[in-house]
């Protein structure tokens, strides 16, 4: 019998729109093909922030125009959309045109944001949160294809399909689910969000991957691969190989899936088709700054405050446009002269504001211990 947690891998070296399609094929194909995908379908892409594409910040517009390709002769209607931050909710058009997306249209594909049809209150049986506004158009698609974007995250280590999950819910809801100092609620939130609806099938662009200080300030690296499967957490298991993971399991988000019995727990469970474990390893790769694994749970909350990483203004790059006052899940950051300042005793160190400035003026503080571990 074939794993459910098959992941299929092809090789990709360029954006260049017919190797795309044609190593797409062989990810799908590897993966025991796309489902069948009929009526309104969703590709659920990382539109985190409007930038080029180039930048490895949001899924590559070859990518989905490939996979729309592939889905419209059967489909009522695809659409691309995401959530990627309320502070962009009156720049969709740029968001379209920076990422390059907007020529999608051209072939059929519809761009929304994937709040256009509002949100939808859901109770949760999770651990982290037990309400959560999510976007209707995510519950009310008839198929969902998670088409996420390879990249390290300065919080949870990796960004792959799992996290892309996490822009399916409202403002509040994920200010909710950062507000705790703990990563591993955090972690937990993200995967309460995840267990709403799982997606018919995802894809991973790791043409271009992200390294060093993601999902947004980090430098985009060519590590050549698309990846494809049924099963979100394999595809983000067989990924995390580029970024030098031995074990997929010490990244947050994986191990607390695994720990609530979601998703494969072992290597041994995932059925890889076209490459092996050992082919996969990017040499050199940056990862984003390690946590403290080998500090004993009961000491994590004390150790969290010695070693996590700090937001610092940049007061030279700083416009004081204060989007991230308006980020910050706890309300730590006010504007003072045309600039934020941080009250370092409210501030649970969630980095959303270094995620989301459009700048790079806040950047990423590590204190001697961090930098030395
Ligand atoms: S730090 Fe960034 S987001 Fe905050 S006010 Fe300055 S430019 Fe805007
Ligand atoms: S100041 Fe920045 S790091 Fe601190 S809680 Fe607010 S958004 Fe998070």
């Amino acid at each position: 019998m074939r794993s459910p947690y098959r992941v299929g891998a092809a090789r990709c070296l360029s954006y260049e729109p017919a190797e795309v399609e044609a190593a797409l094929a062989l990810a799908l194909e590897r993966a025991g093909g796309l489902p069948s995908l009929s009526g309104e379908v969703l590709l659920k892409a990382n539109l985190l922030a409007p930038r080029a594409p180039e930048e490895a910040v949001t899924t590559h517009p070859a990518l989905l125009g490939a996979l729309a390709d592939l889905i419209l002769p059967g489909a009522a209607r695809v659409t691309v959309a995401d959530s990627p931050g309320y502070i962009f909710v009156h720049q969709w058009e740029t968001l379209f045109r920076q990422t390059g997306l907007d020529v999608l249209r051209e072939k059929g594909v519809v761009l929304r944001p994937l709040i256009d049809d509002g949100l939808v209150e859901v109770a949760v049986d999770g651990l982290s949160l037990s309400r959560a506004r999510v976007a209707r158009l995510f519950l009310e698609s008839d198929h969902v294809v998670n088409v996420a974007k390879l990249k390290t995250h300065v919080e949870t280590e990796m960004t792959g399909c799992m996290k892309n999950l996490f822009g399916i819910a409202d403002t509040a809801t994920r200010k909710a689910a950062h507000r705790s100092p703990s990563l591993e609620r955090l972690a937990q939130g993200v995967i309460d969000l995840f267990g709403i609806r799982e997606p018919d099938f995802n894809v991973l662009d790791a043409v271009d991957s992200m390294e060093g200080d993601g999902p947004s300030r980090g430098r985009p690296v060519r590590t050549g691969w698309i990846f494809a499967g049924a099963n979100a957490l394999a595809v983000d298991a067989v990924a995390s190989r580029l970024m030098g993971y031995e074990n997929p399991w010490k990244i947050p988000l994986l191990a607390a899936a695994a720990g609530r019995g979601m998703g494969p727990r072992g290597r041994e469970e995932i059925d890889l088709e076209g490459s092996e474990w050992g082919e996969l390893a990017h040499h050199g790769f940056c990862r984003s700054s390690p946590r403290v694994r080998w500090i004993p749970t009961a000491l994590r909350g004390w150790a969290h405050s010695l070693v996590s990483l700090r937001p610092e203004l940049d007061p030279s790059l700083c416009t004081g446009c204060s989007i991230c006052t308006r980020v910050c899940p706890v309300d730590a950051l006010t504007m003072k002269s045309g600039k934020p300042v941080i009250d370092e005793a409210s501030c649970v160190r969630c980095l959303c504001c270094h995620e989301m400035c459009p700048e790079g003026a806040m950047k990423v503080r590590r204190n001697w211990i961090s930098r030395l571990i």
